[in-house]
């Protein structure tokens, strides 16, 4: 995932539910999710701010 608020890359986690993806900025500690659609998704990558 990248995290816009400092320009990094870190690596996220699923959430228990399995809805979305849960990271942390290394940097700053800005907690961000990405929720997962139900169809699942084919990104690598996501960019959070
Ligand atoms: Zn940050």
């Amino acid at each position: 995932m990248h995290f816009k608020c400092c320009n990094i890359y870190a690596r996220v986690y699923v959430n228990r539910p399995g809805t979305a993806f849960v990271g942390w900025c290394p940097r700053c500690a800005k907690k961000v999710e990405v929720k997962i659609s139900p169809q699942g998704t084919d990104e690598r990558f996501f960019t959070a701010g």
